[in-house]
Order: C-alpha cells, then sequence, then structure tokens
C-alpha cells in the first residue's frame, strides 16, 4: 500500500516592533538576563497591560500579504498554565476570536510547480521567558522575552514531503522579512515551528491521527522530523497498530522522535477574556493605510527581474532573497549599470564578501554607486576584471573608498611597447616554461601570463599582453 503525508504547521513568529506587546521595555535579543524587564511584563500584581499599537500594524501586514480576511473585531483571552518561565500565570493571546482568518502561504513543491498552503488563522499573543539549564545541573530564569509580541500562524493539513514543509516555512520567512513584520532568525528563537504529522492510505480521503511535533529549530529539523515521523506511523500502522494523538519531541542528533505526552495528559488551560484589554478595533483605513505602506512584493519584484529586466530566474533568486539586496540592486542599476553587470557583481563580489564577512546586505560598507564606478573602469577596459575585484577586496579590508584606490592603481596599460618590455624580460628569465610550450605543452602559458601581470605591477591589459605573449612564443 502506498501513503501519503499529510502536514500542519504552526508557526511562531516574533514581530520586528521597538517595544514589547503589552509594554514599554524594549524588544531585544542579547541583552543581560533580568535587564529589559517591568512590572507590566514580569507580572506584578495590579500592573496593566496596554496593547503596543505598532504590533497590531505589524500583524496587520502579515495578514495583507498573506492574503487573510481581517477580522473587524478581536480580542484576547488569558491562556493559564504554570511554568517558571511565566510569572504571571497566564499567557495573553487570541484563542476565541483571532484578528485574521484564512489566507494561504505560496511555495514550490519538490516538483517546481506553485502551490499554496491554505491557513486557518493567525493570531496575537505574547511571548514568555526563557529557562536556561547550566550543565552544571542548575536552571536560570530569564525573563527578557516575557511579552514580546508574537505572531501564531496556523495552517490547514495539507499533503506534502519534509521537503515541501520546509519550503513552507522558508516562503513564509521570506515574506514575513520582506515587509518587515519579523527577523525571522530561526537560531535566535524569533521564528518557531511546530508540525502536525499524520499518514493516510494514498486513496482515503479521511486524515489520519496526527501527532505534534515540537522542538523544531531549523529547516533540516523540520525536513527530517516529517520524514521520520511519517516513517515511524507508516511502521505503525502495516503492523496493525494506530497512531495516538500525542505531542512528541525531535532530536535532532538521534535523528527520532519521543513521546512526550499524550493528548489525555495535554494541559487544560481554562481560556478566559482577558479583563484588563479592550476589544482591538481594526478598521478598513487601518488596513488600507498599512497596504500602502508594504513595499512591492517579492513576486512583483519577480517578475521585474526576469520579464522586464531579462535576468535568468537563477540569477533572480539571490538578489530576491532580502528586500534589501533587492535596493542594493536597484541602486546599482541607478548607477549606470547594466542589468547583466549588475547581477554579476552583485552575485559575484557582493554576496561573495557578505558571506566571507558574515554580514548582511544592511551591514556592508560599501555604496552601490562607488561598485559602479569600479565596474565601469572595468567595462570600459580601463581594468581588468580581476583588477577590479581586487580594488573592492582592497577597499573592505582597508575601510577605503574603492574610487580613491582605483585613481591610485593607475588604468590598464595597453601600449603595446610597453606589453613587448615586460613579456621580453618574462621570456628570457623563463626559457623552460618557452621550451614547454613550444612542444605543445600549454599550461605554462598561465605561470607566464602571472609573471608578466607581476611585472607591470598588475596594470597590463590581460587581454592584449596574453596575445602578444603568445604571438610572441610563437614567433621566438
Ligand atoms: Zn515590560
Amino acid at each position: 500500500m502506498s501513503w501519503q503525508t499529510v502536514v500542519g504547521l504552526e508557526i511562531h513568529a516574533q514581530m520586528a516592533t521597538r517595544s514589547k506587546m503589552f509594554c514599554s521595555c524594549r524588544r531585544e535579543t542579547g541583552l543581560d538576563p533580568n535587564h529589559n524587564i517591568c512590572p507590566v511584563c514580569t507580572g506584578w500584581p495590579g500592573a496593566l497591560p496596554v496593547i503596543n499599537e505598532a504590533a497590531v500594524r505589524c500583524a496587520i501586514r502579515a495578514a495583507i500579504c498573506l492574503d487573510c480576511t481581517i477580522q473587524r473585531e478581536s480580542r484576547f483571552d488569558r491562556k493559564n498554565y504554570f511554568y517558571p518561565d511565566l510569572p504571571k500565570g497566564y499567557q495573553i493571546s487570541q484563542f476565541y476570536r483571532p484578528y485574521a482568518l484564512g489566507g494561504a502561504i505560496s511555495f514550490e513543491r519538490e516538483d517546481a510547480t506553485a502551490d499554496r498552503l491554505p491557513l486557518v488563522r493567525i493570531h496575537m499573543e505574547e511571548d514568555a521567558g526563557k529557562s536556561i539549564h547550566a550543565s552544571d545541573g542548575t536552571s536560570r530564569i530569564d525573563l527578557n522575552r516575557c511579552s514580546s509580541p508574537l505572531l501564531e500562524i496556523v495552517t490547514e493539513p495539507l499533503g506534502m514531503s519534509g521537503i515541501e514543509a520546509a519550503s513552507c516555512v522558508r516562503s513564509l520567512r521570506h515574506l514575513l522579512r520582506w515587509v518587515g513584520v519579523s527577523d525571522g532568525d530561526m537560531e535566535k528563537g524569533n521564528l518557531r515551528c511546530d508540525v502536525n504529522v499524520s499518514v493516510r492510505p494514498d486513496a482515503s480521503a479521511e486524515l489520519g491521527t496526527r501527532t505534534e511535533l515540537k522542538n523544531l529549530n531549523s529547516f533540516v529539523s523540520i525536513q527530517r522530523s516529517v520524514e521520520v515521523e511519517s516513517k515511524r506511523q507508516i511502521e505503525v500502522l502495516e503492523k496493525g497498530g494506530t497512531i495516538r494523538q500525542e505531542t512528541r519531541l525531535w532530536d535532532q542528533d538521534l535523528e527520532v522522535t519521543e513521546e512526550m505526552r499524550s493528548k489525555e495528559d495535554s494541559p487544560d488551560y481554562r481560556y478566559f477574556p482577558e479583563p484588563d484589554l479592550p476589544v482591538i478595533v481594526i478598521e478598513q483605513q487601518d488596513i488600507d493605510r498599512e497596504r500602502q505602506s508594504l513595499p512591492e512584493l517579492p513576486a512583483e519584484r519577480y517578475r521585474e527581474l526576469v520579464d522586464d529586466l531579462g535576468l535568468d530566474p537563477k540569477e533572480a533568486l539571490p538578489i530576491l532573497a532580502r528586500r534589501e539586496n533587492c535596493e542594493f540592486f536597484a541602486a546599482l542599476l541607478e548607477a549606470g549599470l547594466s542589468a547583466t553587470s549588475a547581477s554579476n557583481w552583485f552575485r559575484g563580489e557582493v554576496l561573495r564578501h557578505l558571506n566571507d564577512r558574515s554580514e548582511r546586505i544592511d551591514q556592508y560598507p560599501l555604496a552601490a554607486e562607488a561598485i559602479a564606478v569600479v565596474v565601469k573602469a572595468v567595462e570600459e577596459d580601463r581594468i581588468s576584471v580581476g583588477k577590479g575585484r581586487e580594488i573592492l577586496q582592497q577597499a573592505l579590508d582597508e575601510q577605503r573608498d574603492p574610487n580613491e584606490i582605483l585613481s591610485e592603481s593607475g588604468e590598464q596599460i595597453s601600449d603595446e611597447s610597453a606589453l613587448v618590455g615586460w613579456i621580453t624580460t618574462v621570456l628570457s628569465e623563463n626559457p623552460e616554461a618557452v621550451n614547454k610550450i613550444k612542444s605543445g605543452d600549454s599550461k605554462p602559458m598561465g605561470f607566464l601570463m602571472g609573471q608578466v601581470m607581476k611585472a607591470s605591477s598588475g596594470q597590463a591589459h590581460p587581454r592584449l599582453a596574453q596575445d602578444l605573449l603568445q604571438k610572441m612564443i610563437e614567433q621566438d
């Protein structure tokens, strides 16, 4: 019998607001523990929460770009449970009346076709603190994260593979980052994902019993846990067993899922409406205002890059990876580069620099205009491609303006008598290499070219020098 894996996702995305959901503490990571707290987010008796308007606006933007239906009225509830990192004893969340229903995440199937994973809802809530378990057996509590604004995005179940489930989350993260709703750094925990997995016989229309997988903190974990868990369920069913509805933990080192708790011992949260917060009313004009503030979405930019500018889809993807990349690319065009050369230099040099320096484009010290000046010098044959790359690298290493290095470095020398001079010296110093080439082994050509470039302090026009070198060896 063949089986289909069905996956549903619950994604928690921390919203990129300046302050927390219900108080004015900064929403920041990397601070000393318990330095970013106040009576409201640590639940002192009598402290009153206030809704952060910026978080609601952020949530509206998320709902717009995921095609959700935004509810005019929504409301917060208390989800009661005890945990050391939740000093209030309850989490404020939208349980009964979420602010957004429906919508979908566009994603790519393994066969490269486009599909949509439907959403059930999105709601706003606050985060809890963090328990830190040290290797000496002690546990500590850091409440900095308490009351950080979260979106919980809940999808419908859909038949898909582990790779496709990861692709959905990747696509969602891309979109949320693009519109500035969330930083989406899984390693920092500001994008977290639980996955529901079930299997059913291929022909069946009915859903199987699902298990919920927790502790997925990377795309690889999402992909592998779905694959491993669906295989486990199929094995149980094929042996005549049944699947229990339960929560399971993913162990990424052992690549197994382990039972955490069954449905019977799942907690009863005793939800009830939060009495200290008003009903949220989102009017059409609020939605319109956020819609107008949205940047062009990735799909539109993709069409521009591929259809209007004629880039290959493969070239367009790294440019589209972040909105800031797109803006930098646009600045290269603005500075007078053609789409092809902007794309080549952006992907070949800028992205490589960012990778080497573990930076994001908004931290990159070189301006698009300065890069364009160097690229134009290459295109006008004033310097070689290699020299152009070298100048950019030097500018980064020495924190200097590339134009300054460009004007110091002198232009490419095409003057034939100068080239002949360097080549003659190199040939006379390397008779063995010359003999090898004459006997049909062209390997030493690269070495000789290197020597010519060295002799000219990198200023010889490479193509002219290469042609001349060839000719002079033949005539020698
Ligand atoms: Zn606070």
